[in-house]
C-alpha cells in the first residue's frame, strides 16, 4: 500500500514504531503517525495490546532479576 499521505504508515511501519517506543521517546509526527495508524487499523491495535502485556512481563521479570544476588 502507498503512503497516502506524510503520517500515513503501513502496519509494519507501526510496529517497528510500538517496538521502538519500547526504548526511546519518539518524535512526537511518529507518535501522532503511530496513533493515527492504531486508529484505523483492525490489527496493530491488538498487537499494541500484546506488547503491553510483555511489557509488563518482562518488567516484573527484570526485576527479579535485578534482585538475583551477583
Ligand atoms: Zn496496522
Amino acid at each position: 500500500m502507498k503512503p497516502l499521505y506524510p503520517l500515513r504508515r503501513t502496519c509494519k511501519q507501526a510496529v517497528a514504531l510500538m517496538i521502538a517506543r519500547e526504548d526511546r521517546e519518539l518524535p512526537r509526527l511518529e507518535r501522532w503517525a503511530l496513533r493515527l495508524h492504531l486508529a484505523v487499523c483492525k490489527a496493530c491495535p491488538n498487537f499494541e495490546r500484546q506488547l503491553l502485556t510483555m511489557r509488563q512481563a518482562m518488567g516484573a521479570w527484570r526485576h527479579y532479576s535485578d534482585d538475583e544476588p551477583r
